[in-house]
Formats: structure tokens, C-alpha cells, sequence
């Protein structure tokens, strides 16, 4: 097997053979490193490598070179090698240009110079650098592959579970494939049987659902404790953040969620604004670092798994799953999160996985490669949306009620849409219909103002907007306002439910709701800040209220 590259450039020779000696040191096993003090010849040498097929994990690149700025040779490597990782050498001066760059060309790190010594100021970057790349890299025929109709609902689920969990997979359209069929063929199967799993047992798995692969992939849907301090509902930032530190503070903790961990999280493209990743990171790869974490700590995770109940036994707390199925702890962390507010249209129902997305802006962007797609919603989330799509769409057209994006969405976003030559806003607008056979084909958009409708070509329609608690399914008396989002603490006080039903002679902790010992954290609370960082202080917060809880009883 060929090993990837890492490529050097800086045309200071002197700095370039000190940069090759050490990657060398480092990861001459894994990796195959050239060096250049040519950017010209580099890009010449890259478009070789792509010719035959090879690839590059990691570029590292001087700012300051005569022939061209590093930003700029780093923007033209990209065009050859998307998907791997992007360096910049900066002297102290070139600072500024750096984090100028995280946002043109999606840098993914600068590295100052002198980077001495290399054990502290070089490898660590670049092993996590590498270690993402390698994740999301899985060379030809192997790993898994999914078969299936590209506007099939049923294969974006199972597409969407496989992202979600953070398995590698091969996605192969049987329309525009033509290894789908042999495939199918080798396992005795026909199209009939779509969507196909193909295992790397070489077993394959037809028209799954998606309990059949989480559990053939090795997902436990299963408790393996009796009873445990701290059951979690929901592995979103508020929950994993509630695992990691139950976990390490000797909490036995169990984290279950219906899908896959990060949850809204984890659908994003690039959070850009979390603590301490200057040039962001996606929402799979702090969802993989978080479950890696809280595993560590001994956390159980449970999936894909939802929760149909709960019920408060005096100190023991009951949470029945959709399996029939039931776990005991003596507190419960509800992080259920919300999902997106369905667009009531019966025209875009019925194109629902075929063309009409909620989310879902990474599972699906490649499959409308040059063509015209549309964003619904103002939020930061469709600005990412929109942001990824228009690597691939010909088009994205963001729709929106209001005037413009500026009461909406972060300055830091605006400003790389107005950057983007293929996004357009289009103000006072709402989608009217969806048009089409199999897949949606058209949008009616009608304009708010004037009345005005139009019939233009969509191929997709990513759909982001509003905010529902994910709490219909919680039957027990916990108080919820009139949107059904949970109420904690302080928020109890003016309900008359709380106050017949409040018999200890405690107030409820900050996070806690009417019933004791079962705390909200994150979206799902009334009040809640709707950002990565707030559920993640608040899944931390919750698990000190449950230490104090667990003292009492
Ligand atoms: C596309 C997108 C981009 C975003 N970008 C940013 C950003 O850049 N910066 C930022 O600060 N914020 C961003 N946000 C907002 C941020 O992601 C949310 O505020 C955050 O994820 C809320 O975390 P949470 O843990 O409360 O809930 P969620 O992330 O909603 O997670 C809830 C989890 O609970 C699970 N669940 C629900 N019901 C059940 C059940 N009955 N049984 C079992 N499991 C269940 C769900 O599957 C889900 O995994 C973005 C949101 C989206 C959608």
C-alpha cells in the first residue's frame, strides 16, 4: 500500500531541511515526506500525485516565499486535495495573515517559528492534525459500503446514522455507479433489496434498520450495570460534557442516545466559535473526541437507543427504552436537545430524504455536485449549512423572512457568505411548493412583500429552522412551559404545579427540576443559550447539583 504524503515547502533552505529532518523523525513510518523550496514546483509535483492517484494528509508551508505567499499556494493545493490538512510557517510579523488565513483558505493550524523544541511545539499539532485526517481517510475497497438510491429517505437514514457514529463508509448511487450493481450481484442480491450494507466481513445487510447495523457494528444497545449514580438522556455537548465529568469524578454513569453522539453538534460542518479551537473544528470531530473521553472515564454508552420514559421510584429513578428495555439509576441528566421545526407544506413532505433535508448539510452536500441547492433559515446553522454546501452546489440560495442575516447569524459568518461568490441571500422570501416526480426538481418561492411567486430549478432543500424540545415523549409530571421546554430551578417558582409538588425542604438546585434528583441541561431547558458552549457548561454544572443530590438521599 502507498503511503500518503506530507508535503514541506519554504524556500529558505536552511529552515526546510530543519522542517524535513524533524517530520522525518516523527513520521517517516507512516507517511512519505517531501520537501521543496519551490511553491511553483510543489503544486506541479501535487498535480502528479493526484494523476496517479496518491494522496497527501498534512501540508506545511512557509507564509513569506518570493513566488508566491504561503496562503495562496495553500489555496490552489486545496483545489487539488481537499480533504487534507493545512499548515501555515508564520514568523511572529506574519501573524495577522495567519489568522486572516483560517478563514480564506479553512487553515487548519500556524505553526511559529523557530518551532523548538519540536516535541512541544510541533509534533503534538500535527499527530492531532493527522490523527483526524486518518479518521476520516479510508483507502480504496476498504472499510464499508452502502448501496442504495441517492433519493431514497431510506438510505439518507442509514447514511445519516453511519456519519453520525463516525463510520467510515463508501456511499455507491446504483444509477451512476456501475460497481453497485456487480456488488449487488455478487451477494445474490438485486436492486429490490435496497439499501445494501456490505460489511467488511464481506456479509451484507439488506434494507437494515438502523438497530440491525448499530448492533452488527458493534454499538451496545444494551446496559451491562444493574443500577448506576447518573443515567443520561441524549449525547448531545450537554450530555457528553455530563459524561466526562461524571465519569471522572467516580460517578457510574451510563449516556444514552437515539442516534449517535453530538447531536445537533454533530451534524455542524465547522463550529468556529468554541473555546480553544482558533481555526474551529467540526462538529464530528468534537463529537469523537468527547465520546473517546468519556469512555475513558469508564462511561457506558448506549446506542442507538431511545428513551420512551421515565419514572421517579422514590430514590430510584426508571428509564424505559423503545426495546422494552430499562435502565435504574439513582439521578437522571435530561440533554434531549431540539430538533428542527418541520416545514407544514404537504408538497415538501413527500420529498423528504429525496431532495428536502432537515440538517443533514455533510451527509448529503456531494450529491449535488454543480447544482443549484437551497437553504431555508437565518440561524448560524444555516450559515454553516450553506457555507459547506457551496463547496460542491453550483448555487446556494439562503431564504429568508427577514430583510437580511444581521439579527441572526454571527458577524464572523456574514462575512464569509458575503465572501462566497456562489451563496446568495434572498430577503423577504418564503418556500411556497415543492415541484418534481421522483425527487424534488423545483421550488415555488413566494415573496413576502409584494405577494410575488416564482418557479425556480432546485435540486435540494436543506431545511434549518426554529427550535422544538425533543420532551413530547416525557409523560411524568415534569413541569414544562407552553413550548415544552423543561423548566429548572428558579423557573419552577411561578408554577402552581411546583408548588403543591415541591416537598423537600430545599429550593431545587439551579438545573433541577420538579421532580427531584432529575436535573436539564442544554437546549431542552427553558432559558437555555443554544450554543455548543453553554450546553457543555451546563452538562458540567449539573453533574455537581447531582453529587449534592446523591448526598441527601
Ligand atoms: C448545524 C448546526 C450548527 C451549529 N453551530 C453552532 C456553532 O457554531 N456554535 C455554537 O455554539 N452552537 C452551534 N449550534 C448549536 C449547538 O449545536 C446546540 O446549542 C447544542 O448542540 C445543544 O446541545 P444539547 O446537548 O443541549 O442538545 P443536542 O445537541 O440537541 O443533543 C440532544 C441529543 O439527545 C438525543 N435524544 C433526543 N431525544 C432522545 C430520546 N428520547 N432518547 C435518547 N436520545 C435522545 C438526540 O439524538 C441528540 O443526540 C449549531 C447547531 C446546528 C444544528
Amino acid at each position: 500500500m502507498k503511503l500518503p504524503h506530507i508535503l514541506a515547502v519554504d524556500d529558505d533552505s536552511s529552515v526546510l531541511e530543519a522542517l524535513k529532518r524533524d517530520l522525518r523523525q516523527q513520521y517517516r513510518k507512516n507517511y512519505r515526506i517531501l520537501a521543496t523550496t519551490s511553491a511553483n514546483e510543489a503544486l506541479d509535483s501535487l498535480k502528479d500525485l493526484k494523476k496517479k492517484g496518491e494522496e497527501v494528509a498534512l501540508f506545511v508551508s512557509d507564509q513569506r516565499m518570493p513566488e508566491m505567499l504561503g496562503v495562496d499556494f495553500l489555496k490552489q493545493a486545496k483545489t487539488l486535495f481537499p480533504d487534507a490538512k493545512y499548515t501555515l510557517l508564520t514568523a511572529y510579523s506574519d501573524i495577522e495573515a495567519a489568522v486572516r488565513a483560517i478563514n480564506e483558505v479553512q487553515l487548519d493550524y500556524y505553526i511559529g517559528k523557530p518551532w523548538n523544541p519540536p516535541e512541544e511545539k510541533l509534533f503534538p499539532v500535527l499527530d492531532d492534525l493527522l490523527s483526524d485526517w486518518q479518521i476520516r481517510h479510508r483507502p480504496a475497497f476498504e472499510g464499508l459500503k452502502l448501496l442504495g438510491y441517492q433519493f431514497s429517505p431510506r438510505s439518507h437514514e442509514l447514511k445519516d446514522f453511519l456519519a453520525g457514529n463516525l463510520f467510515a463508509y463508501q456511499w455507491l448511487n446504483v444509477e451512476t455507479d456501475p460497481d453497485a450493481d456487480k456488488l449487488l450481484e455478487l451477494q445474490g442480491l438485486d436492486r429490490k433489496a435496497l439499501p445494501v450494507l456490505l460489511l467488511e466481513d464481506g456479509t451484507a445487510l439488506a434494507q437494515p434498520t438502523i438497530q440491525e447495523v448499530g448492533e452488527k457494528l458493534g454499538l451496545s444497545p444494551t446496559a451491562k450495570q444493574d443500577i448506576y449514580d447518573l443515567a443520561i438522556v441524549g449525547a448531545g455537548p450537554a450530555g457528553l460534557a455530563a459524561a466526562v465529568y461524571g465519569g471522572s469524578e467516580g460517578l457510574k454513569t451510563i449516556l444514552i442516545d437515539k442516534r449517535a453522539p453530538g447531536g445537533q453538534a454533530g451534524t455542524s460542518s465547522r463550529i468556529e466559535n468554541y473555546l480553544g479551537f482558533p481555526s474551529g473544528l467540526s462538529g464530528a470531530d468534537l463529537a469523537r473526541r468527547a465520546i473517546t473521553q468519556a469512555q475513558r472515564f469508564g462511561v457506558e454508552f448506549l446506542a442507538p437507543q431511545e428513551v420512551t420514559s421515565i419514572e421517579s421510584k422514590g430514590q430510584y429513578k426508571h428509564i424505559n427504552m423503545a426495546d422494552g428495555s430499562k435502565v435504574v439509576a439513582r439521578s437522571i441528566l435530561l440533554s434531549t436537545g431540539v430538533s428542527y421545526h418541520k416545514l407544514e407544506n404537504e408538497s415538501l413532505d413527500r420529498f423528504t430524504g429525496a431532495g428536502v433535508y432537515y440538517g443533514a448539510a455533510t451527509t448529503e452536500a456531494y450529491a449535488f455536485k454543480g447544482q443549484p441547492v437551497f437553504v431555508v433559515g437565518g440561524g448560524n446553522s444555516a450559515g454553516q449549512g450553506a457555507m459547506y454546501l457551496s463547496r460542491t452546489a453550483s448555487e446556494v440560495t439562503i431564504v429568508i423572512r427577514k430583510p437580511d442575516l444581521t439579527a441572526t447569524m454571527s458577524q464572523y459568518l456574514i462575512e464569509q457568505i458575503e465572501h462566497t461568490p456562489n451563496i446568495r441571500v434572498l430577503p423577504f422570501t418564503e418556500v411556497g411548493e415543492g415541484l418534481g416526480e421522483e425527487r424534488l426538481e423545483c421550488l415555488v418561492l413566494k415573496n413576502t412583500e409584494s405577494g410575488e411567486t416564482q418557479t425556480v430549478p432546485a435540486a435540494g432543500l436543506f431545511i434549518f429552522i426554529g427550535a422544538k424540545p425533543l420532551t413530547d415523549w416525557i409523560e411524568m409530571n415534569i413541569i414544562k412551559d407552553e413550548k415544552g421546554f423543561i423548566a429548572t430551578g428558579r423557573d419552577l417558582v411561578p408554577y402552581d404545579e411546583f408548588k403543591k409538588s415541591w416537598k423537600l425542604p430545599r429550593e431545587p438546585f439551579a438545573l433541577e427540576t420538579c421532580s427531584p434528583g432529575i436535573f436539564a441541561a442544554g437546549d431542552v431547558r427553558v432559558g437555555a443559550m443554544n450554543r455548543v458552549a453553554s450546553a457543555v457548561g451546563e452538562g458540567a454544572m449539573a453533574v455537581s447539583f447531582v453529587h449534592k443530590y446523591l448526598a441527601e438521599t
